[in-house]
C-alpha cells in the first residue's frame, strides 16, 4: 500500500477487506487507485460522493450452478459468473473465460480493468466479465456444446443487446460463441445478433474481430516504438501463449517485418531461431486443437520445445505477453532486461506482476499496459454491435482501419495523460488516468446510483 495516496488508504483497506482472499482483485485496485492518487490531488471532486468506492464496487454479481451430462453419462458440476462492473458509458461488455483457475476474484479483476479498458476504446461500452471453472481441455465437441447450452441456460436471463454483451476470453472462441449464440436463440426466440459478439461470420460476425487483439497490440506497440524513431522492422519477438490473441499477433508482427522467435502454451514453449511457422502454429492450435510441442516434433531440426521452464529467458528485443495474468514475474523480467529487451505489449491481462513491471519502467524500457494495449478486441466487438444494429457488414480492410485508428488513438491519449500528470512515457498511469477519469465523468453525471 506505501505508494497509495493517504486519502485513499483507508477505501483501499477497506476494498481489501470486504473482497478478502481476492488477489488478483487486491492487484488490480492497487494499480488502479495508485494511479488514481495523481488524480484526485489535482481533482478533488472525483473523490466526491464515495465515486471512488462506488467505481470499485461491482453493480451486480451473478453466480450460478451449471449442470451437464459428459460423453459417459456422468453428471457434471460446474460454476458460472458474470460480474456486471459498471454500465455507466453502455451496456456491460466483456469476455466469458472456461478455465479450471476461475474464480470470483480473477472475474471480478477482469471486469474492474475490463471497465477502464473499453473506456480508452472512446466507444459506447460498460465493463463486465464472466465464465466458468469448466476445463475445455479433452472435452469432446458434444461435451462442449452441452456445457455452453447449460451455461446459457442461466446466463440468457441476464444478458442483451442493451443490457450486457459477453464475448470469448480464454477458453471460449468462435466454437463456443456460436453455441451459445444458438442456445440464446433458441430460448428467447429472438435473433438478437448484438448479444453476443465474436461470432461467425455466417451468422452476424464482424470481420476482423478475430484478429483484433493481437493485431491491436501490434498496432499500439508499433506506435509505441515510434515515439522512440524504431518499429518491428527486424526485431527479435517473443510472445507467449498460442491461442488467439497470441497467433494473431504473431500474424501482424510479422508483417510489420519483426520475427517471432518463440511461443508456447501452459506446459512449455517452442524456440525457432529461422522465425516461427506460423501457418504451423495455426494448424496445431486452431486445426487440431494439439499441444505446442507438436510443433517441434513437426518442424524438426532448428527448433526446439522446453517442457515448463519461461520463455522469458529467450533474448528478444521485443515481448509480447499473451497467455494470462502474472505470467511473467520480477525474475522474468530481470532477465529480459539484461537480455536488451527494448518494449513490452502486454497482449494478455495483467500478464506482468507488479514487480516485473516496476523492473521494466526502472530500466526505461517502453511498457504497454493491457487495458490499452489489448483493447483492439473489445473495440472491434463494439464495431460489431454497430454493425448489428446497422444490420450491416463491413469489409475487412474498413474494419482493421478502424481498429488501427482507435489503437492510435488510445496510444495517443495515453501518452498525452502520462505527460500531463508529470510522469512521460508512464504508459500505465496514462491508461489508468484516461479510463478513469472517462468512467468516473459520466458517473458524476448521472447521479447517485
Ligand atoms: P486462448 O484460450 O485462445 O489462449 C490462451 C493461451 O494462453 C493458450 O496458449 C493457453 O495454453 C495459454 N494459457 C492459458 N492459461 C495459462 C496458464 N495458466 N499458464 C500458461 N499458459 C496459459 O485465450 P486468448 O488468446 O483469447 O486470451 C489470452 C489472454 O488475452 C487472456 O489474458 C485474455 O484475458 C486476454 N484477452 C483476450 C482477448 C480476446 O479477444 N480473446 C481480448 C483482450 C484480452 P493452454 O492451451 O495450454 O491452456
Amino acid at each position: 500500500m506505501s505508494h497509495i495516496d493517504e486519502k485513499l488508504q483507508p477505501i483501499l483497506s477497506t476494498l481489501l477487506h470486504r473482497n478478502a482472499g481476492e488477489k488478483e482483485f487486491h492487484q488490480a485496485l492497487n494499480e488502479v487507485l495508485e494511479s488514481v492518487g495523481r488524480v484526485i490531488s489535482k481533482h478533488p471532486e472525483y473523490a466526491e460522493e464515495a465515486l471512488i468506492e462506488r467505481i470499485c464496487e461491482p453493480e451486480r454479481q451473478i453466480i450460478f450452478r451449471v449442470p451437464w451430462i459428459d460423453d459417459n453419462n456422468e453428471v457434471q458440476i460446474n460454476r458460472g459468473f458474470r460480474v456486471q462492473f459498471n454500465s455507466a458509458l453502455g451496456p456491460y461488455k466483456g469476455g466469458l473465460r472456461f478455465h479450471p483457475s476461475v474464480n470470483v476474484g480473477i472475474i471480478k479483476f477482469l471486469g474492474f480493468e475490463q471497465t477502464f479498458k473499453n473506456a480508452l476504446t472512446g466507444l459506447p461500452i460498460g465493463g463486465g466479465k464472466g465464465g466458468s471453472d469448466f476445463n475445455p481441455r479433452g472435452r469432446s465437441n458434444r461435451e462442449i456444446m452441452r456445457f455452453c447450452q447449460s451455461f446459457m441456460m442461466e446466463l440468457h436471463r441476464h444478458i442483451g443487446e442493451y443490457i450486457d454483451v459477453p464475448a470469448g476470453d480464454i477458453g471460449v472462441g468462435g466454437r463456443e460463441i456460436g453455441y451459445m449464440f444458438g442456445i440464446y436463440k433458441r430460448l428467447t426466440n429472438r435473433y438478437e445478433a448484438g448479444v453476443l459478439t465474436g461470432k461467425g461470420l455466417s451468422y452476424g460476425g464482424s470481420r476482423a474481430r478475430t484478429e483484433a487483439t493481437g493485431y491491436g497490440n501490434a498496432y499500439f506497440v508499433q506506435r509505441m516504438l515510434g515515439t522512440k524513431g524504431t518499429s518491428f522492422d527486424g526485431k527479435r519477438c517473443v510472445i507467449s501463449g498460442s491461442g488467439n490473441v497470441a497467433i494473431y499477433a504473431m500474424e501482424k508482427v510479422l508483417s510489420f517485418g519483426g520475427k517471432v522467435v518463440a511461443c508456447s502454451d501452459s506446459d512449455g514453449y517452442v524456440v525457432d531461431d529461422a522465425g516461427i511457422d506460423l501457418e504451423l502454429v495455426k494448424q496445431i492450435k486452431e486445426v487440431q486443437r494439439e499441444r505446442i510441442s507438436e510443433y517441434a516434433r513437426l518442424k524438426g531440426s532448428g527448433c526446439h520445445y522446453i517442457k515448463g521452464g519461461s520463455i522469458w529467458d529467450v533474448p528478444c528485443d521485443v515481448a509480447l505477453p499473451s497467455a494470462t495474468q502474472n505470467e511473467l514475474n520480477g525474475g522474468d523480467a530481470k532477465s529480459l532486461v539484461e537480455n536488451g529487451v527494448i518494449a513490452i505489449g502486454e497482449g494478455a491481462n495483467m500478464p506482468c506482476t507488479p514487480e516485473a513491471v516496476h523492473i521494466f519502467q526502472e530500466a526505461g524500457v517502453l511498457f504497454a499496459p493491457g487495458k490499452a494495449a489489448n483493447a483492439g478486441g473489445v473495440a472491434t466487438s463494439a464495431l460489431e454491435m454497430q454493425q448489428n444494429a446497422s444490420r450491416d457488414s463491413w469489409t475487412f480492410e474498413k474494419t482493421e482501419e478502424r481498429l488501427a485508428e482507435i489503437m492510435h488513438n488510445i496510444h495517443d491519449a495515453c501518452a498525452e495523460t502520462a505527460e500531463e500528470y508529470g510522469a512521460p512515457g508512464n504508459y500505465v498511469l496514462g491508461a489508468n488516468i484516461t479510463g478513469f477519469v472517462r468512467v468516473a465523468e459520466a458517473m458524476r453525471a448521472l447521479g447517485i446510483v
